[in-house]
């Protein structure tokens, strides 16, 4: 079953990409497997996915501890919340963070990034659609973090990242990812070398590939709807 789901969303990544006049590897699938099992993992694994997002750190954790035999082949990303203080596993643990609001959180994933290990992969998360109670660096302070956070030396800040407010059509889907993928460029145009914008998920994938995102973040239409109580 997660074998057919995830042949359907290649299937509508690569029908998106087509529209958009983009080839389809410029898209890459991150397979998000929050609040399900590791065994869940496995099975996506056996279906050939090597990237998964994690939104809750223990949880993440705990993962990347029961499938250590898979470590090798497998990406492991953060794609929620992150608090200073829970830095140090994430950057010992992790291969990417999406998430990265705060400097003070980047400062300390550099500092804590074990020197064997490549660079950090991070994002910034911008709050695109402006709601207060929404995580990220509002658009206009963006360039600065951006800035600061290339400047840290055991990082390598890839792009951008938003969990824009859900849209119940495409054109309304569209204009979040589209702000999000113009101050992408306009970093580009300050010098940042920068290949990744993380948007869209189950919902809206295909707005978000419309508008250049590089990762599309997908969980409920690979393994069904998740638990309500989690979150
Ligand atoms: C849960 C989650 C996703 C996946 O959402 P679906 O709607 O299940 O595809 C993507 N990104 C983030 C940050 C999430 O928390």
């Amino acid at each position: 079953m997660i074998a057919d789901n995830l042949a359907r969303v290649h299937e509508r990544i690569a029908s998106a990409c087509a529209r958009a006049g983009r080839p389809v590897q410029s898209v890459t699938l991150l397979v998000v497997s929050k609040t399900h099992p590791a065994g869940a993992v496995r099975e996506a694994v056996a279906a050939g996915e090597r990237k998964f997002g994690e939104n809750y750190v223990q949880e993440g954790l705990e993962k990347i501890d029961l499938l250590a035999d898979l470590r090798g082949p497998i990406e492991w990303h953060l794609i929620g919340p992150l608090q200073s203080n829970k830095t140090r596993p994430v950057a010992e643990q992790f291969d990417w963070v999406h998430t990265v609001e705060r400097i003070r959180t980047a400062e300390r994933l550099s500092a804590q990034r074990p020197p064997q290990l490549r660079p950090l992969s991070v994002c910034l998360q911008v709050n695109i659609s402006g709601e207060a109670a929404k995580a990220g660096f509002a658009p206009a302070d963006a360039a600065a973090a951006a800035q600061a956070v290339a400047a840290l030396p055991r990082l390598a800040l890839r792009g951008l990242m938003a969990i824009p407010e859900p849209a119940p059509d495409f054109e309304t889907q569209r204009r979040p990812h589209r702000a999000l993928r113009l101050l992408f460029e306009g970093l580009h145009r300050q010098g940042l070398a920068l290949d990744t914008l993380s948007m869209g998920m189950s919902a809206d994938l295909e707005a978000a590939i419309a508008e250049g995102a590089t990762i599309v973040r997908v969980g409920s239409a690979i393994f069904g709807e998740r638990p309500r109580s989690r979150r």
